[in-house]
């Protein structure tokens, strides 16, 4: 019970409802359940919010332990308090009962953290940091999430291109990538980040796009609000320009 549950800033969210249905209100459904448990374990008290507590510290600090046939969560009363980093240095592997081994990756500086990876390495930044920060958290500050190539990888960037390139590239997986998919924001702000910088005359009909995809852009980011971080700057851009092209609209053409 000394782990982490992140108590408090879990109500309210999705995990706790989750939570709420499918773990306490089943409890609750099969009465029978409760009372055994409560037999067997008279020290325990079953309610909701212990619950809670104890489901929050487990998925705070619960490891993924990956096997052939199987795939379950486990706390490790050492591995589990292993810190995170985007670009670990340990490896874990399991045996068949589940037991831990953790390996060096690479060689080790003396006085270096050991890390795993909580979540999955093939992921983007704005898929990790978003893992991290609903199931674990914390907002990911790693030398590869603080570094907009990911350490030269380029795993969420899309190869420069022109803007026709980048208008095919959302036209072609507008059909399989979610609007808000970080693929599609990004060759949408790659767009966004020429428009000005292509020659003049301006016709008010050729800005309509940008105009559409700054409200598009804008309604993604609804929620980045923190301007602190690289999401909520981007956010503050957008809004700005927003406001600058209509003005420049407005006095360019019919608007
Ligand atoms: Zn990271």
């Amino acid at each position: 019970m000394s782990l982490e549950s992140h108590l408090e800033s879990r109500k309210g969210t999705e995990a706790w409802q989750i939570c709420q249905d499918r773990v306490i209100d089943v409890m609750k459904k099969t009465l029978v359940g409760v009372m055994v448990f409560e037999v067997l374990y008279p020290q325990l008290d079953f309610k909701g919010e212990r619950i809670q507590e104890l489901v929050g510290i487990f998925e705070t600090n619960s490891i993924e332990a990956r096997l052939c046939q199987t795939e379950v969560h486990g706390l490790y009363e050492m591995g589990s308090m292993m810190e995170h980093s985007c670009v670990p240095n340990i490896n874990m592997s399991f045996d068949e009962k589940f037991h831990l081994t953790s390996t060096a990756g690479r060689d080790i500086e003396k006085g270096e953290h050991l890390s795993i990876m909580y979540t999955h390495c093939f992921w983007g930044t704005w898929a990790l940091r978003d893992h991290l920060i609903k199931y674990k958290k914390f907002w990911c500050f790693c030398k590869r999430c603080s570094d907009p190539s990911e350490l030269d990888k380029n795993p969420s960037n899309i190869l420069e291109g022109t803007v026709p390139e980048f208008r095919g590239f959302l036209e072609k997986y507008s059909k399989e990538l979610y609007s808000s998919h970080y693929y599609m924001v990004a060759a949408r702000h790659s767009i966004l980040q020429m428009v000005g910088r292509v020659e003049g005359p301006y016709e008010t009909k050729s800005l309509m796009e940008p105009r559409d995809l700054l409200i598009e852009t804008a309604s993604v980011l609804r929620d980045e609000t923190n301007t602190k971080l690289p999401e909520g700057q981007l956010r503050k851009q957008v809004d700005e320009t927003l406001i600058q092209l209509k003005v420049f609209m407005k006095t360019v053409g019919e608007f």
